[in-house]
């Protein structure tokens, strides 16, 4: 339990949200969301102190703590928090996150692990961790936060894309694991949006091999120079968000952005005409008995 906050709050009014990263970007968008939505937020920082003026404008029903997502035993404490506080957690986010630029040779085996241990095993602590409670209540909501990069991939962001991938494809089968229980995964993918993903020494790279120059060359550049300039806009995000999740039928996986919604049918097309093309051969596999 955190020793910093007191026991005793107030109920909580609506929804009661769970969301990691809230300092900035989506995970701030999302929070102001819920918040002007009427719901109640635990906003969840790795520096709780860039939540202040959050809390300050809603200190009935929003509450900061603190929430490295990789320190996974932690994750526990703060899911044991919002539930002693408001008996319940009906949405959780799992939004924290960064990007890495480099070719799949020039990444590290440490730079692969932590970004699996921030954008897969961290989702999946914390999903462990709100389940029980989503069961009992009967309901609850599930936000993975992934990537147009969680769908499709090209050079430059294998490492990035890979732990998206896992995330999504751990994802699909909780849809279908949690769908009897009244529980909702909505997996988003967003395209180029305006938050500090791609400045102010978020985005990291790997050590440059020439031999890379001319593939992922053009995306180290790129990427950072989009920095305020992405036409994506987080406060549409979020709404979109909550739409989805308000929908009779949440999708479970939600493209945003024109950049993302082209790029996902492109490769949907790519990938059906590729299948269609080899279909034969795949299905002379089998035994002829
Ligand atoms: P921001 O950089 O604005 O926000 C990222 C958030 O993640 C920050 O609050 C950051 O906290 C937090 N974070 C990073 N590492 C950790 C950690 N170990 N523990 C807790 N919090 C952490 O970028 P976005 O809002 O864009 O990123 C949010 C999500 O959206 C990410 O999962 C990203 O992959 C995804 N996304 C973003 C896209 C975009 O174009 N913006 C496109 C596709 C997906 P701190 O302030 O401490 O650094």
């Amino acid at each position: 339990m955190d020793a910093d906050i007191p026991d005793a709050r107030p109920a909580a009014t609506g929804r009661v949200w769970l969301i990691t990263g809230a300092s900035s970007g989506f995970g701030r968008s999302i929070a102001e969301a819920a918040l002007a939505a009427g719901d109640t937020v635990v906003a969840t920082a790795r520096r709780p102190e860039a939540l202040d003026a959050l809390i300050a404008a809603h200190p009935d029903r929003a509450v900061a703590l603190q929430l490295d997502v990789t320190d996974t035993a932690r994750i526990a404490d703060v899911v044991a928090d919002t539930v002693l506080w408001y008996g319940r957690i009906d949405v959780v986010v799992n939004n924290a996150g960064l990007g890495l630029i480099g070719a799949v040779e020039e990444t590290t085996d440490r730079e692969l692990r932590d970004l699996m241990d921030l954008h897969f095993f961290a989702p999946a602590a914390l999903v462990r961790a709100v389940l029980p409670h989503m069961r009992r209540q009967g309901s609850g909501a599930v936000v993975q936060m992934s990537s147009m990069g969680g769908r499709l991939s090209f050079a430059g962001v294998g490492a990035y894309s890979a732990s998206k991938f896992a995330l999504e494809g751990l994802s699909e089968a909780l849809a279908a694991e949690v769908a009897p229980h009244g529980i909702k995964v909505l997996i988003v993918e967003p395209g180029s949006f305006r938050t500090g993903f791609a400045g102010g020494g978020a985005l990291r790279h790997t050590t440059a091999i020439p031999a890379y120059e001319e593939t992922v060359g053009p995306v180290r550049t790129q990427l950072p120079g989009s920095d305020g300039k992405q036409e994506g806009d987080p406060d549409r995000a979020a709404a979109a968000i909550l739409g989805a999740l308000a929908a009779d039928t949440t999708p479970l996986r939600l493209p945003l952005g024109g950049d993302a919604t082209d790029a996902v049918l492109a490769s949907l097309d790519a990938s059906r005409a590729e299948t269609v093309a080899w279909e034969k051969v795949s299905r002379s596999t089998g035994f002829d008995d």
